[in-house]
């Protein structure tokens, strides 16, 4: 089997060359970092709560973002909402000069996720968004990182800027994309992020590559039985299109993820009907592969409305690119996990933790708060995408996950809202901030490992002209 290693960029040689730039890195500057953690640790709680028992969906997240907006105007960053065209979007900064550090917080939920915080599947209010994929976690993680910055700054122990990134509609939409697009991490040094799940690691296999359209089809009405002649069927243009779209999945290479959800698709029987819409979703490791998928969905588009005679609408309604991995900067991440160590799990949890799998029919292990050893990046990322994608193609971008729940647990799924709206998520997220705001001591003390990050990334851009998915003008405001 023929292995590509298009990743991995950097030599062990230059990795221990890193590595040993940051030992030097005050070891104090660390512990008061971690001690600022702590002493916020019940606000943060708090308000990972609040944003969890929010659960607002993507770009409706007003509650969610006023709370976290409020919370960093409190803490004296300076705050600036409503950014990118996005009513829930911000930025808070703290701090002058360089380096600017920038870190992702997220606080979208998911629709029809509703669940109470406990081991059983109930739901909270019927209907209603829940944090299926802990982004209440991810944010709240995210700003007890900067805020632990912004007291080592206001203490005179750290100079440069802090900005934490208030990124509203990761699940749908993708709101950094539109941040990116009005260059409002074009001058930042590095930025960082984390993401919620059943395993604690740094981050580098990326993410695929997505875009994401609507296919319309506009056909004629008519009484389905008295003279279907007169009527030409929209939702049989449908059929052609997802039919042709099945068939090019065995010609398609086998990273790619093609799916879709019909939204209309007639109203009753008897009636032709004149109009059918679906939402697709293409995926693959690169960005240039999803371009030619897209390509091959306009002509099954196109040949679908003529076989039927109707006519199409295509819409690209966004995307996002393939996550660029930073194995300089994930190194940096790496020792500062394994310098913090494993996540604290009580027995409580792990007893909490168990009757979810068992719920869920998976082997109950339990929850696995242990630092994964660091591995070569796999050649291309599992399936799965996120608007931080766009992000590292503007700056270099270091992520990592943490364990949120239960080891093998279904994800964007009740155990997931359910472990992070209890002591599981709270850990999670306090370990985070600790494990991002000594990464971050690191880059403000050690320019030259900035530089070795920064190198590496202006050599995987070489040459690449970044171009987001997304059409002209502010993300619209619908709901789905
Ligand atoms: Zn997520």
């Amino acid at each position: 089997m023929k292995i590509r290693h298009p990743s991995v960029w950097l030599p062990a040689a230059a990795l221990l060359i890193v590595s040993q730039l940051t030992f030097g890195a005050s070891v104090k500057k660390k512990d008061e970092a971690v001690a600022s953690v702590e002493r916020h640790k019940a606000e943060l709680v708090g308000l990972s709560d609040q944003v969890w028992a929010f659960a607002e969906t993507a770009l409706l997240e007003t509650r969610s973002s006023k709370l976290l907006a409020d919370y960093c105007d409190q803490q004296g960053f300076t705050v600036e909402r409503g950014v990118a065209g996005m009513p829930t979007a911000f930025v808070a900064s703290y701090g002058e000069g360089r380096p600017i550090i920038g870190v992702l917080g997220e606080y979208d939920a998911l629709p029809g996720l509703s669940q109470k915080a406990q081991t059983s599947k109930e739901v909270l209010e019927a209907g209603a968004p829940g944090h299926g994929c802990g982004h209440n976690l991810l944010g709240t993680g995210a700003l007890g990182a900067a805020l632990a910055v912004k007291d080592l700054m206001a203490a005179g122990r750290l100079k440069g800027t802090i900005r934490f990134y208030g990124t509203p509609a990761e699940e749908s939409v993708g709101g950094k994309v539109y941040m990116v697009r009005d260059g409002l991490f074009r001058d930042l040094d590095v930025c960082l992020t984390w993401h919620p799940g059943d395993k604690t690691e740094v981050s580098v296999d990326g993410s695929q590559a997505i875009v994401e359209f609507i296919v319309e089809f506009y056909g004629k009405t008519a009484h389905a039985a008295s003279d279907p002649w007169n009527g030409r069927s929209a939702v049989a243009a449908l059929e052609f299109f997802t039919t042709g779209l099945n068939r090019m999945r065995e010609f398609v290479r086998p990273t790619v993820r093609m799916h879709y959800a019909i939204l209309n698709g007639g109203d009753v029987p008897n009636v032709v009907p004149a109009y059918a819409r679906l939402w697709c979703w293409l995926r693959d490791s690169k960005g240039a592969g999803v371009e030619q998928l897209l390509a091959r969905a306009r002509r099954i588009a196109e040949g679908a409305a003529t076989m039927a005679e109707v006519d199409s609408k295509f819409t690209v309604q966004g995307g996002d690119w393939e996550t660029l991995v930073n194995l300089a900067g994930e190194k940096v991440m790496y020792d500062n996990l394994a310098r913090l160590g494993p996540i604290q799990f009580t027995p409580e949890d792990q007893e909490f933790a168990k009757e979810i799998q068992k719920a869920t029919g998976v082997e109950p292990k339990g929850l696995d708060g242990s630092v994964r050893p660091w591995a070569a990046p796999k050649p291309d990322p599992e399936g799965g995408s996120t608007d931080v994608g766009d992000v590292s193609w503007i700056v270099p971008t270091l992520s990592m996950n943490a364990t949120t729940a239960p080891l093998d647990t279904p994800w964007h799924a009740w155990p997931v809202v359910a472990c992070g709206g209890m002591s599981i998520g709270h850990k999670a997220l306090v370990y985070t901030a600790k494990v991002l705001a000594t990464t971050m001591v690191d880059l403000f003390e050690n320019p030259k490992t900035v530089e070795a990050i920064q190198a590496e990334f202006r050599e995987k851009t070489k040459g690449v002209v970044y171009k987001p998915f997304i059409p002209d003008g502010p993300p619209a405001l619908v709901k789905r």
